[in-house]
């Protein structure tokens, strides 16, 4: 099974409700599928969100490394030298890690089709069903705790809270949750770096002694900042999890060894794919911190692969997979399905994807 074209295209995902966080707003999934296209007529499938204040991949940029690093180490070459190919695909060019991840997994995809297997199946995984929580984006207080009512009386029981813009209303709007939903659920924060170190501890001594009885804060500080992370992991009575401080396989090694996060947030965008995911999982079991699986603003041949991953790793114990969910549309066919919160694998070959619709194509390599 020989890698015949490489093509990539635009979708635009429309959402429920804007995106927003501390750092953007979004309000469409505007992202690059990438297709690989086989001499057997199989195609694999992949996705790349550019996700420009995160990854600092632009929609242009992951185009850009398409057609100058990444599809010319594909062509021409064989499926059946995955592990290979994967490696190259790492090493054809540095950063662009969410160009990477599509090319990335859509190989493992071409890989299972090959062989006639699903992914998660390969991988050996123990479960085929994972719950989401949902991300409530950061508004108004009144506005918050309503999405928040509305997610609850969508089936959701765990919700991610965005905070972080005018930190002097994060407590109001926590609060404001806290009484709009019944106390079963489950309440994590993303501050996306937005706090000082000394902030963040403030923050969280205070959000905990007015019972709003918060699971795990994402990110309170600056991604490159590992001893402002660290610090907090010291001091904060809520456990911390490590998000744009990991990206690659080496910085979970250096945020483990440095006990800087008692989790660390696993997205496939950040570390290249299925293939450096794999090895964060590993490190992470080895030092015995637990990880969650989650993801930018994906639809769902993304998500689906990172769901694929995460069936296969017991170590990830927390699911922020709810790109499809935000989503008031899906143009995507095969693949898990998202029932309410949870999404159910499926036992189509490679990671089940077989179209997606909508398609602007911006461009291809072939041998
Ligand atoms: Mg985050």
């Amino acid at each position: 099974m020989k890698i015949t074209s490489v093509q990539w295209s635009r979708v635009s995902i429309p959402l429920l409700t804007p995106f927003k966080t501390a750092l953007r707003t979004a309000n469409a999934a505007e992202d690059i599928i990438v297709r690989l296209v086989t001499d057997t007529g199989e195609v694999g499938f992949g996705e790349a969100p550019p996700t420009g204040v995160i990854t600092g991949d632009t929609a242009e940029a992951v185009c850009g490394a398409l057609a100058h690093h990444l599809a010319p180490c594909l062509l021409g070459r064989d499926v059946e030298e995955f592990e290979t190919l994967t490696r190259d695909v790492q090493k054809a060019m540095v950063h662009n890690s969410s160009a990477k991840a599509a090319v990335d997994m859509a190989l493992w995809d071409l890989y299972g089709k090959r062989f006639g297997i699903p992914v998660f199946r390969m991988l050996g995984a123990a479960r085929t069903k994972l719950t989401t929580d949902i991300t409530i984006s950061v508004n108004a207080p009144e506005e918050m705790a309503r999405d928040a009512e509305k997610a609850v009386n969508r089936g959701f029981d765990c919700l991610k809270v965005k905070v972080g813009v005018n930190p002097s209303l994060d407590i109001e709007r926590l609060s404001a949750i806290r009484a709009a939903v019944p106390a079963s659920v489950v309440l994590r924060i993303d501050a996306n770096q937005a706090w000082t170190p000394r902030e963040a501890v403030r923050m969280l001594n205070s959000m905990q002694d007015k019972g709003l009885d918060i699971e795990l804060v994402e990110q309170p500080v600056k991604g490159a900042d590992l001893e402002g992370l660290r610090y907090v992991t010291e001091h904060s009575p809520v456990p911390v999890l490590a998000d744009e401080a990991v990206f690659s396989p080496e910085d979970a090694l250096k945020i483990l060894q440095l006990r800087a996060a008692d989790l660390i947030n696993i997205k496939l965008m950040k570390c290249g794919g299925i293939t450096g995911a794999l090895k964060i999982a590993t490190l992470a079991e080895l030092y015995g911190v637990e990880c969650m699986i989650g993801c930018m603003l994906e639809g769902r041949v993304a998500v689906n692969a990172a769901a694929h991953l995460a069936c296969a790793c017991s170590v990830i114990t927390k699911v922020d997979l709810d790109g499809p969910m935000l989503a008031a549309s899906d143009p995507v066919s095969g693949g898990c399905r998202c029932e309410g919160k949870d999404l159910v694998m499926t036992e189509e070959p490679g990671l089940g994807v077989y179209a997606v619709e909508g398609l602007e194509p911006l461009g291809e390599l072939r041998v």
